[in-house]
């Protein structure tokens, strides 16, 4: 199913009060309204995501959990601190959250560890930093963060990550630290269905629950479900600085070392002040691997196209592929766009001009 079209990409940003109108342009001329000196987006994870799957209790905590993301982006930006810090505040925020698949409450792979994936970009410089396949770094966005500062290199991979991490001074937990009962039942469940073994469950984790979790319970997954729940941030901050950060735990029962597009510069996240973009993804990583989806957007910006025009031709091109999912987008005059292929996509935004606004069906209307 197709959900998304530019049409409703535009709506979208309009009734997230995101100063866009029908036509992708600022509304700034129309309105008046004061241009943002700082401006954040964030998502939670694309997939389906509908109605009448989510009870009340689940759809007041993910909103919850937005708020509390942008919060905390937004009293970096707003203190005058940089796009960067502001980025990787909010993502270690969704991290530690166990509603979302990064950190904490990260999917499992097939053989029950949690492998965890970053990557953070800096649009002044283009200067980037990943990681793959983390165990034990507590917020994997501030190893990606360290590779990009600390060390010579792009990306780290496994051990070597693990090990570099650590000599950061970065909190090191113990595996089962990312264990959630949620997303184990989803890895037994995966696996049967693929016909896969299914592993013991990870040393530390707690002993299975006695009484299955209640429908009411926010960790409790609708049936069905088939959503990503990576979670990223884009910003700008009051010194025109653009930055990207995104985190993610991957796919469910994924094997044999998968890595998906969230660690790939370009493919899940990107930035370029030259460009006026920042880019921020989640969805089948190996289509938007395939489709080179942040760093087209921005040739698309580049060339004059609107966040939300790039953004909804992009996740388009990840889907003519074979690929869900969406992106978040930020320009250089802050104005925050979304788009996706899928029934929703866990999403927010604030800014120096517009109170917070968070927005989970795709079909959203005001809140
Ligand atoms: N894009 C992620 C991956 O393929 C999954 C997600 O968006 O949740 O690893």
């Amino acid at each position: 199913m197709t959900c998304g079209t530019r049409g409703r990409g535009a709506v979208i940003g309009a009734v997230l009060g995101l100063a866009v109108t029908a036509a992708g342009l600022p509304a700034l001329a129309q309105t008046e309204t004061p241009a943002p000196t700082w401006s954040l987006a964030i998502h939670g994870g694309a997939g389906t995501i509908e109605r009448d799957r989510m009870t009340p209790a689940q759809d007041t905590a993910y909103r919850e959990a937005l708020e509390k993301a942008l919060a905390a982006g937004s009293a970096v930006l707003a203190a005058g601190g940089s796009a960067l810090d502001a980025v990787q505040a909010a993502v270690e925020l969704m991290e530690d959250d166990p509603l979302f698949n990064a950190g904490r409450g990260a999917v499992f792979t097939a053989a029950g560890r949690n492998e965890l994936d970053a990557a953070v970009m800096d649009g002044t410089n283009r200067a980037a930093g990943a990681v793959a396949g983390l165990t034990t770094t507590r917020h994997p966005i501030a190893a990606a963060r360290a590779v990009m500062e600390k060390s010579p290199h792009v990306f780290l991979i496994g051990e070597g990550a693990e090990t570099f991490a650590a000599s950061q001074g970065l909190e090191q937990v113990p595996p089962s630290f990312f264990f959630t009962e949620r997303r184990w039942q989803g890895l037994v469940q995966t696996l049967r269905q693929r016909g896969l073994p299914i592993p013991a469950r990870p040393e530390g984790a707690p002993p299975p629950p006695a009484v299955p979790m209640a429908d009411n319970d926010p960790s409790a997954p609708p049936l069905n479900e088939r959503k990503f729940g990576t979670v990223g941030a884009v910003a700008l901050d009051s010194h025109g600085r653009l930055a990207a950060a995104t985190s993610t735990g991957g796919t469910s029962a994924k094997q044999w070392g998968r890595v998906g597009d969230v660690p790939v510069i370009g493919a899940g996240t990107y930035a370029s002040n030259a460009e006026g973009c920042a880019v921020s993804a989640t969805g089948d990583g190996e289509f938007y691997i395939r489709a080179s989806v942040a760093r087209d957007i921005c040739a698309r910006m580049a060339a004059g196209a609107t966040g939300q025009a790039a953004g909804q031709a992009e996740v388009d091109d990840a889907l003519s592929l074979g690929g869900y999912g969406g992106v978040i987008v930020m320009d250089r005059a802050g104005i925050p766009d979304f788009a996706l292929t899928t029934s929703g996509m866990y999403r927010g935004a604030v800014s120096s001009a517009a109170p917070a606004r968070v927005a989970i069906y795709a079909d959203e209307e005001e809140q």
